[in-house]
């Protein structure tokens, strides 16, 4: 089924989340790599399950992208705030020593805190600042049909 990829605000932390959106039954897959929040929307939960669609919502704790050596990059959404922060550390400092682009970061309370590394300079615009960046640097949004381009 045909779906549109858009950045659209995280309704948790307010900051770009991107979203896989299925419009012919309005069910929207959402992914917030800022706070890890994730979500299967829908303003017709019985169309969205029919197709079988779940509908759910998992709350962000922060996200910890780690990239190897050989240049993979794995990112995860921290559903629960973790207990295990050193281990998360250790195991960052092991893969990429340099910090060059792996990074750790928790949200709670609203608040964001950088545990380890440099998230990218989008990690810390809130939608609107994003929305504006990508409008400056991609032209006018008719073109995308109201759609915001997706960046790391
Ligand atoms: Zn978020």
């Amino acid at each position: 089924m045909a779906s549109v990829y858009s950045a659209v605000e995280c309704p948790h932390c307010g900051r770009s989340a991107s979203e896989d959106y299925y419009y012919k039954i309005s069910v929207g897959y959402i992914v917030c790599r800022r706070c890890g929040y994730n979500a299967v929307r829908s303003c017709m939960p019985e169309e969205a399950i029919k197709y079988g669609h779940e509908i759910q919502e998992n709350l962000g704790y922060g996200v910890c992208c780690q990239v190897s050596a050989d240049g993979r990059r794995k990112m995860t959404l921290l559903n629960c705030y973790p207990d295990n922060l050193e281990e998360f550390k250790l195991e960052i400092e092991n893969g990429d020593p340099e910090l060059k682009e792996s990074y750790l970061v928790t949200f709670l309370d609203g608040v964001f805190e950088i545990i380890l590394g440099n998230p990218p300079e989008n990690f810390h615009l809130t939608f609107e600042e994003y929305k504006e960046k990508m409008h400056e640097k991609y032209g006018g949004f008719e073109e995308f049909d109201g759609l915001v381009p997706i960046e790391n």
